[in-house]
């Protein structure tokens, strides 16, 4: 177990590819700060889950990330609460699709808010931790649509676009001080976030969910299947050893040959 007695915060993990990190860094001996919504009693189950099969402190912090002052409180809470914070898996994110014509300014605000500013406030408040610990990792969940782009999606793009661009700079900035920072870009992972686009796919072309999917992976994957949230976790493992302490400032595609097109 490489994350014995560490301590991870994964913000988003109360569903998708933020449980899958969190899964798989536990699975590693790492204790775990939970962060995101949901019905309570399902997250307590998370919980217990976690702590039950792999013998890790747990806990949970329901604080909304889009607000300015989210990120900074969370990282404090789990430094607090755990006595160390080592592992940062900047993973909460939204979408909204319409084109850039019609696309909310709502929409545009909560996306940078959730999925760009608070990857930079976490850093933010990480960092120092971190160098005063002599290590540390941070891993921001950005996108394929972070090194290309899809239409219907300008607020998503433009976030994750800026999520690798900060994950270079942080990166550079930390480089002797012993933390990594890297960016990891999923392709399509089913997850709610991409059930909700089927859904709404399904109710407008009036074809079923299967074929939808099919549609879906085809129309930017060269490999027909999605990417699960465990391997996400496995990649997440990968980038907390000490084989990877060199590995830093990359946006690392997981994405069966989206971007490689
Ligand atoms: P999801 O909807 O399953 O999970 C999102 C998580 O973020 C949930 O835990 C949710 O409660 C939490 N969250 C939402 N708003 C929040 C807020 N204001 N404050 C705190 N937490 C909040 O989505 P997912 O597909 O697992 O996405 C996770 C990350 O992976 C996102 O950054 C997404 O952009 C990225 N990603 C997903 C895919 C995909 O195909 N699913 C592909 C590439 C990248």
């Amino acid at each position: 177990m490489t994350l014995r007695g560490k301590t991870a915060l994964v913000t988003g993990s109360t569903s998708g590819v933020g449980l899958g990190v969190a899964h798989a860094l536990a699975a590693e001996g790492a204790n775990i700060m939970l962060n995101g919504f949901g019905d309570a009693e399902v997250i307590r189950g998370i919980q217990r889950d976690l702590a039950s099969q792999y013998g890790v402190d747990v806990d949970y912090d329901d604080v909304d990330l889009m607000h300015v002052d989210g990120p900074g409180t969370l990282v404090e809470a789990t430094h607090s609460r755990f006595g160390s914070l080592d592992v940062l898996v900047n993973n909460a994110g939204i979408q909204h699709v319409a084109p850039v014509e019609t696309f909310p300014t709502a929409k545009w605000d909560a996306i940078i808010a959730l999925n760009l500013t608070a990857v930079f406030l976490g850093m933010r408040a990480a960092i120092p931790i971190m160098k005063g610990q002599g290590w540390g990792r941070i891993i921001n969940i950005a996108s394929a649509h972070g090194l290309v782009a899809s239409s219907h999606k300008v607020a998503y793009v433009a976030a994750k676009h800026g999520v690798v661009g900060a994950t270079k700079v942080a990166a550079i900035e930390v480089a002797n001080d012993n933390i990594t920072v890297n960016a990891i870009c999923p392709g399509w992972v089913l997850t709610p976030l991409v059930e909700q686009q089927l859904e709404e796919r399904a109710r407008t072309t009036g074809a079923d969910i299967a074929e939808e999917s099919n549609a879906l992976l085809a129309e930017k994957q060269p490999m027909l299947q999605f990417t699960s949230p465990d391997a996400i976790g496995t990649l997440a493992v990968y980038l907390c050893s000490d084989a990877a302490r060199t590995v830093t400032g990359s946006p690392i595609s997981i994405d069966g040959g989206w971007v490689a097109q």
